[in-house]
């Protein structure tokens, strides 16, 4: 099986389902949506084992880490600072395109999804979030931050422990193994999975012409996103990935290229972390002790694709609406989309609820989310993808300073 997972055959299967399933969703939609159970199955094998890999890795992950302070600070200025770097981007590029100007009038309604979340605010956004007077509850509705918080704090109860806590440790470190099985048998799967879900994504809009037309409609808005997306994941984060690490990002992409058509496939970047886990541990060779602190922290916290499409999606709703931001209000949307991306859940179109923020932030009219809607689910699997890479390169970098940094803090 080992073969079967490091070989290339898993990855040309993938690549294969993505190929097959935009040729059925686009040229038989029908069969596309009927074949949408595959994904389902996927998709709901992901979300079981996130769960207790999320439990099991971070307790795991902060019991064994000696020196917490360093591996926290360092994640937590990498994080902020290819943020800072994504967002910047994206208010730039949407300041030169200008998407928004001279198109036809557009007119927006608030959607069904924002409904009920119009007076969301930052602190609900944000320190809410972290903190679930119910852990099963936020299980049980995928809400994976207050686990996180649950798992952080339960590991450094049983670090404090000292020496108390061996029997503990060797039975996280078992069932870390085991949970890592499961995540292997089930990424047999991955190929077949992918298929249904972009099949039935593209069968679900009616085909790939409609899809291309619904592109089209917002076409300046859609390459602005993209544009701003490929900049930062292919010139941007290599470049760090490259500069801070040392490792070439062009031998770094195919260990975790599973987890980014994962991404791309589920738009979930919760439910794409055991891929994310599997090559950044198993096949880049980043130390776990930092991969199982980065990665599932970074899967709902360091959201650079999001970031930077709530910029230009912000931007662009003023825009359309004739409405002129000024460099204060640049930097509102500067500091607001941030705080919109860390309290975005790592699950699809998390971004365009939390965006209600940014637009409150700026006094734009909520409605504008209605302008973007149609083709949302399609630039979320781009800000996913940019999303999970954007971790896996953290990962990285950050445990070549971790390895450096061994014994001197
Ligand atoms: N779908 C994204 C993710 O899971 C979040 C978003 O909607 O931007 O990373």
């Amino acid at each position: 099986m080992k073969k079967l997972l490091r070989g290339h055959y898993l990855i040309l299967g993938i690549i294969a389902g993505v190929i097959l399933g935009g040729i059925v969703g686009s040229f038989y939609p029908e069969t596309g949506v009927r074949v949408g159970f595959l994904g389902k199955l996927f998709i709901n094998a992901l979300k079981m084992i996130v769960l207790p890999l999320i439990l099991v890795t971070i307790t795991l992950s902060i019991m064994k880490v000696e020196r917490m302070g360093s591996l926290g600070l360092r994640t937590f200025v990498y994080f902020i600072s290819t943020t800072a770097l994504a967002v910047i981007l994206g208010i730039v590029l949407v300041n030169l395109i200008h998407p928004g100007v001279g198109g036809a009038v557009l007119t927006g309604e608030i959607p069904e999804i924002i409904k009920g979340k119009e007076n969301m605010s930052i602190v609900e956004v944000l320190l809410l979030e972290f903190i679930s007077p119910n852990l099963f509850e936020s299980a049980a509705e995928f809400d994976v931050l207050p686990l996180i918080v649950a798992s952080i704090l339960f590991g450094a109860a049983f670090a404090a422990l000292g020496r108390e806590n061996k029997p503990v440790v060797e039975l996280f470190t078992l069932l870390d193994k085991a949970v890592m099985k499961v995540v292997h048998w089930i990424m047999i799967f991955t190929p077949l999975g992918i298929f249904g879900l972009i099949a039935e994504r593209i069968g679900l809009a009616g085909g790939g012409s409609q899809v291309i037309a619904l592109a089209a409609e917002l076409s300046t808005y859609f390459l602005c996103v993209v544009l701003g997306l490929f900049i930062h994941g292919c010139i941007v984060l290599p470049a760090i990935l490259f500069l801070l690490s040392g490792r070439n990002p062009l031998e770094y992409v195919p260990h975790v290229g599973k987890a980014l058509l994962t991404a791309f496939s589920t738009a979930s970047s919760s439910a794409t972390l055991p891929l994310t886990m599997e090559g950044v541990i198993d096949e880049a060779k980043v130390s776990p002790r930092v991969a199982r602190f980065v990665l599932p922290l970074g899967a709902t916290v360091n959201m650079d694709g999001t970031v930077l499409y709530e910029a230009v999606a912000a931007i662009f709703i003023a825009q359309s609406y004739g409405i002129e931001l000024g460099i204060p209000q640049m930097v509102i949307v500067f500091f607001t989309a941030t705080l919109a991306s860390i309290g975005a859940a790592g699950i699809p179109e998390a971004g365009l609820v939390t965006m209600v923020l940014v637009l409150k932030s700026v006094g734009l009219p909520i409605e504008g989310i209605g302008l973007i809607l149609a083709i949302d689910w399609l630039l979320d699997r781009f800000r996913t993808t940019i999303n999970v890479w954007g971790d896996c390169v953290g990962a990285a970098v950050i445990d070549k300073y971790e390895s450096e940094g061994q014994g001197k803090v």
